[in-house]
């Protein structure tokens, strides 16, 4: 039977991780993951703005550990585990496959949350994957688009309203980096549609912009959006979406408000991926209302001290959903499974600070009491995310396009082609009159 020392799940922050530290070691380890990208969930909004290309945050796992003949990388979806026979089960091209280990580590992430409204996912768009990113970039390109040509001015409105739901940092990137599309780009390029016509409304359940800081970064996050033209629209919820708007409902409210808009972006909350569900089940793990695993402290599952979660798919200490978290917990792992730390060792998360960026220029900055707005915070959070990003290549290219970006008024990856349907025959708009007259 196909077996290796040690089975890492994923290929995002927790997993690569692992996998670098193993690899540096020569421990014999197989990654095996849905896509065999390592995504920067961070840049994702870069990339559905036109400032990136998919490819620049999301090098090939498989490149990355090229180098370590310990390291094989296989794309596959892990379906099952059985902990007494140490064995993984997983799909690839079409195939269940079964693979031993000594040592597992999953790290499977978290995907959207509906809060029980599935269908919602239908009608709104999402910034989790490459595909996500894509989707919502074709969207917003098309929406300027038609609204340049449409004679329907109801129409045009509704194709320049974007209604973003959830204030989290991804909802305040969006929301800052429509408005500045609209000013920045868009107003620079199409004829007629300034940053006026441009409706961006950013809606949160909470009383505050960005809850998880709450305080002074939250009051300055709400005020810098207001000033670029974003409405904050706090204490509401979102009761109802189809295609063409949303339905608000403030707190304490009897009846919800209707809003019109053809984009509707849902950032409201998070659920972990499958694969949690099948490992709680196999351990006896228990998992929190997000599905997500309540590791042991030393971030072990269940009772079982040869199987590891890291990252979004765990719970612990109320730790936030952030890569750093992850990372350190998969280096964490990996050295436990090394010997390098004892078993049993809790995980001691280092928090070096959080940040987020509003627009252009503006960004917010926590690291541990010392808080930061602005100028300063943005450029902190450009050479964070620089150090971060994988690959001497695409942190040339990331700086660059800032650049021409955040300076210039470049969004090199715009680029759609309109999807020709059906268009009525210019003779059969003529009226009935007319075509007698002609004939
Ligand atoms: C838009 C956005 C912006 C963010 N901004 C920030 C930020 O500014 N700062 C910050 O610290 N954090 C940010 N985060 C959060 C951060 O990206 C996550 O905390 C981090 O990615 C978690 O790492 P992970 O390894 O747990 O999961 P992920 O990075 O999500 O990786 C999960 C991996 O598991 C794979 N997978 C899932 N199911 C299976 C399966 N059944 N079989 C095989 N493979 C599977 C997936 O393909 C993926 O490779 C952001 C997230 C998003 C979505």
């Amino acid at each position: 039977m196909d077996r290796t020392e040690v089975v890492i799940v994923g290929s995002g922050f927790g997993a690569l991780a692992t996998a670098k530290k193993l690899a540096k070691a020569g421990k014999p380890f197989v990654l095996i993951s849905e896509t065999t990208e390592h995504l920067f969930q961070p840049l994702l909004y870069q990339v559905a703005t036109g400032v990136l290309a998919a490819g620049e945050i999301a090098p090939s796992v498989r490149a990355i550990l090229a180098k370590y003949p310990n390291a094989d990388v296989r794309l596959g979806r892990v379906v099952d585990v059985h902990p007494d026979a140490k064995e993984l089960v997983y799909e690839a091209a079409g195939e269940r496959h079964t693979l031993g280990y000594d040592s597992l580590v999953a790290a499977t992430g978290a995907r959207q949350s509906y809060f029980g409204r599935d269908e919602f996912a239908k009608v709104t768009f999402a910034l989790k994957t490459v595909d996500d990113a894509e989707r919502l970039r074709a969207q917003i390109v098309r929406c300027f688009e038609e609204a340049h040509t449409t004679t329907d001015l109801e129409r045009r409105k509704n194709l320049l309203s974007f209604i973003v739901i959830g204030a989290g940092a991804t909802g305040v990137e969006l929301a800052g980096q429509i408005k500045e599309l609209a000013g920045r780009y868009f107003e620079q390029s199409i004829r007629g549609v300034t940053a006026d016509d441009v409706t961006v409304t950013l809606v949160e359940g909470a009383g505050v912009a960005m809850p998880a800081y709450g305080g002074k970064l939250s009051e300055y996050t709400k005020e810098s959006l207001e000033k670029s033209g974003v409405e904050v629209v706090l204490n509401t919820l979102v009761t109802d979406i189809d295609e063409h708007g949303a339905t608000l409902k403030a707190h304490g409210s009897e009846t919800g408000e209707r809003r019109t808009a053809e984009t509707i972006i849902w950032s409201a909350g998070v659920q972990a991926n499958d694969f949690a569900a099948a490992l709680a089940e196999r351990t006896g793990c228990e998992t929190d209302r997000a599905g997500r695993l309540l590791v042991n402290p030393d971030l072990t599952v269940g009772g079982r001290a040869d199987i590891f979660a890291v990252g979004d798919m765990t719970s612990l200490n109320n730790l936030p959903g952030q890569s750093p978290v992850a990372m350190q917990g998969g280096r964490h792992v990996a050295a436990t499974i090394l010997g390098k730390t004892k078993r049993g060792t809790p995980f001691k998360f280092r928090d070096k600070g959080s940040m987020a960026i509003i627009n252009r220029f503006r960004a917010v900055t926590k690291v541990k009491s010392i808080e930061l707005t602005g100028f300063v915070a943005w450029v902190l959070w450009l050479a964070v995310h620089m150090v971060y990003l994988v690959g001497f290549r695409n942190r040339y290219v990331a700086v660059m396009s800032w650049f021409g970006s955040f300076l210039g008024h470049r969004r090199p990856h715009f680029h759609y082609a309109q999807e020709i349907g059906p268009i009525e025959a210019p003779e059969a708009r003529i009226p009935d009159d007319e075509t007698a007259k002609a004939a």
